[in-house]
């Protein structure tokens, strides 16, 4: 009986300043937990601000944070990746080990492939906002298709013109990729859960 509920969803407002500079605030990737029949799955794990608010949601669910048996890090950017050792048991999945995991089992699966972490769940190479992106795929219990896409997807994508300027070919076909698994859902690294209507627009912004 899978289940996938967002723990937290992602924020990245972007402030823009006179001097030219911006400011993200307030900044957090979203974090979502997988959970089968045997094990509990955590992909990505937000910023040091909303640490006590991801283990408060993570209580509501009946879980303590040494009940998470897998990290799935979509990459290693600090907003997905900095409360990692927030886990202690948990074995991290991801593509580039980016500093050292000291004390922690981490599976870096090779480029290229699809790999499961646990049966039924499927990690996907989505590279483009960066060269390690991965995607995870997964079928919850009403067998609806989930899809956690890290920044591999973005609600900004979705602004006239900017996705080619902002992921290049390679970001395009790894949408192209997401999209031929027909997901129901799209979370994600920042923003709200993509549904239907977003899923067409991206689809458009990719043919
Ligand atoms: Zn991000």
């Amino acid at each position: 009986m899978t289940k996938v509920k967002l723990i937290l969803k992602g924020l990245h407002d972007n402030h823009y300043k006179e001097d030219g500079s911006y400011l993200i605030d307030p900044l957090t990737s979203s974090v979502t937990l997988i959970q089968t029949e045997k094990n509990n799955i955590l992909v990505d794990t937000g910023t040091p601000n909303f640490k006590e608010k991801i283990l408060e949601n993570l209580a509501k669910e009946g879980l303590k944070a040494e009940n998470i048996d897998y990290l799935i890090l979509t990459h290693n950017h600090l907003d997905h990746c900095f409360n990692a050792h927030l886990f202690p048991r948990a074995l991290i999945y991801t593509q580039i080990a980016f500093w050292h995991w000291q004390d922690a089992n981490c599976h870096i699966f090779p480029k290229g492939i699809s790999s499961d972490v646990v049966p039924g769940i499927t990690l996907l190479h989505t590279p483009g906002h960066s060269k390690d992106s991965l995607s995870v795929f997964v079928k919850d219990a009403k067998e609806k298709k989930w899809l956690i896409a890290g920044d591999a997807v973005s609600l900004h994508y979705l602004e006239n013109g900017s996705l080619r300027n902002r992921v290049g070919e390679e970001g395009v076909r790894s949408i192209r990729k997401i999209l031929d698994l027909n997901p129901d859902y799209i979370v994600p690294g920042h923003g709200e859960v993509f549904t239907k209507t977003e899923i067409d627009k991206l689809r458009e912004f990719v043919r």
